[in-house]
Order: C-alpha cells, then structure tokens, then sequence
C-alpha cells in the first residue's frame, strides 16, 4: 500500500512531524458578502471549526497548546483556515502573515483562499514572503463539473481557476487543491474525473473532504428535504480510493477526509468518529493494496 501523505512529505522537508495550527485572520468571503454572492456556498458553515480568533501570535500559542500534549519541540504550520484569507488589502495582510511567520518553530505559511482573491499586489506579497519560509495556498476545486459547481454556488468558473494554478506555480508557491466527494448528483464518473482533472492541473497536493451537511446550512434544508442522500463509510473508502489510484505519486495527500463540527454535524453521522474513519480508511487501502498513481496517465 502507498499513498503520498502529507506526514511523509513534512518528514522529507523538515526531518519531523510538523503540526497544523488553525489560525483566523478575521477576514470574510466575496460569496457572503455580496461581491459574488450573499449565502456562501451550500455546504459552508463559515469559520474553520478548530480556527482560533484574536491577535495572530496569541492565536499561535493557543493553537500549540492544542497539541502540546503530542510533542514538545514541535515544528508548525501557521494555517489561516478560517473564510477567504486574501480577501483583504495588501496592508493588512503584510503584517497579518510576517507576524504568523515570525517564530521560528514556524515553518511554513499556509493559506486558504478562493480563486478569484488572488490579485497582482497578493501575488506579489506571496512571492515575497515564500522567499522566507515556504508559502501553501489552498484552493476550494470542489468538482469540475458546472452544474454541480452551480448547484453548490461555488461562484467562480474553472478558467478563473487555472489563472489561480498557473499565476501561483510561477511564483513558486505550494498549490493545493480540495476536492469533495459525494457531491448531490455526481456520480463516482463524475468525481473520478475531478481528480484526473486535479492530477494534471500543476497542484502539489490535495485534500479530499466528505460532503457533510451541517446545521445552518442550506445544505442542510435541502437534506431534510430529501433530495439527496450521504454516503456511506464503505462508499466513501471506494471513491476515495479510485481518486487517489487516479493521482501522480508525486502528489501529497493532505487528508484523507475532512473534519466536520461534530457539534452541527446533521449526516453522516459516522463522519463524527474521524479515528473510525481514519482507521478504516487505512485498513480498506492496506487490503486492497491501494497504490497512488496506479491509474494515472500523463
Ligand atoms: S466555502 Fe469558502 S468560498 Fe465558499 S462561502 Fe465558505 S468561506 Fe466562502
């Protein structure tokens, strides 16, 4: 069984287990704040659920905190997590990441963002601040497919996308790209052509989330409407599965799912038990000798 995870790639860079601090940078969404859109998409309940909130720094040592009990001399990644994290001017996002980057135990900045919030003078901070410490930004892909991008109201089309890609890549930076399985209407064709489409976009790395349906979403009316249904745990392993066969072994696994607030988490309820899941997973890809890259083509 092989599959490119991301403990694996952070012990080939830095010789040790690197741990995920999820920072806010108190930043909102052009999907909710009505420049592309005023009700997010379907799925999205805002914040990161584990973010932090306040001053940067204090967020860091909150944050290390939380994993304190796993490692004392720990090496982190500073991660705003939390909305659209360059949805905001330059000015304010300067000090906001050299801050978070500052400590030395921090080794890397990652940010997520949309697409369509990468303008030149962001770019340009990015290219700078990578020169210090590595810079990841994370795209929300989602899925290829125009309806279901639609449908979720992900508000930006696959064009603006490649921009993102390709602007990012000549800068140097880590791209990453999230892909959701279980999308309402896709079928497994559907998503396994979402990763061929993401193995061959210049990303570094995914991640792949379950659609979860929260609470407060409009996701969640329309579940309790029943116009869809969840997957299952053992659907959930074979798509996932078929997705990760479906990448170059180069690419890095970031998750193998994601982590939905077990306190509005409306279905599936055994996406709750993510040491479950994770432990199911890894027993699935070891019988089946699951091998990342077995179905990729150039
Ligand atoms: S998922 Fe991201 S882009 Fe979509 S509404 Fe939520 S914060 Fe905005």
């Amino acid at each position: 069984m092989y599959y490119h995870s991301l403990n694996e790639e952070m012990r080939r860079q830095f010789g040790k287990k690197v741990y995920k601090l999820s920072l806010s940078g108190g930043m909102t969404c052009p999907n909710r704040d009505g420049k592309c859109g005023t009700r997010g998409c379907i799925f999205c309940s805002g914040a990161g659920e584990f973010a932090e909130s306040g001053p940067v720094r204090e967020q860091i040592e909150k944050a290390k905190r939380r994993v304190a009990a796993k490692e004392k001399d720990g090496a982190y990644i500073a991660y705003f997590q939390s909305f659209t994290n360059t949805y905001a001017p330059v000015e304010r996002l300067r000090p906001l990441f050299t801050d978070a980057m500052e400590p030395s135990e921090i080794v890397a900045l990652s940010v997520a963002t949309r697409p369509d919030c990468l303008e030149p003078g962001v770019l340009a901070l990015l290219a700078e601040l990578n020169q210090r410490k590595p810079v990841w930004v994370e795209l929300g892909l989602q899925t290829i497919y125009p309806v279901t991008a639609h449908y979720i109201r992900r508000g930006y089309d696959l064009a603006v996308f490649e921009k993102a890609v390709a602007d990012l890549k000549a800068i140097g930076v880590t791209v990453v790209v999230h892909q959701i399985l279980g999308l309402p209407g896709e079928t497994p064709q559907m998503m396994a052509e979402t990763a061929d489409y993401i193995a061959h976009s210049g990303a570094d790395g995914v991640k792949f989330h379950l659609l979860h349906v929260l609470r407060g979403t409009d996701l969640a009316e329309e579940y309790e409407a029943g116009t869809f249904d969840v997957l299952s745990l053992a659907q959930y392993i074979d798509l996932l599965s078929d997705c990760i066969r479906r990448l170059p072994r180069r690419m890095v696994i970031h998750r193998l799912t994601g982590d939905g607030d077990k306190r509005t988490l409306i279905a599936p309820l055994w996406s709750g038990d993510k040491k479950r899941v994770l432990n199911a997973i890894r027993s699935a890809f070891m019988e089946s000798d699951l091998q990342q890259g077995s179905l990729y083509r150039e």
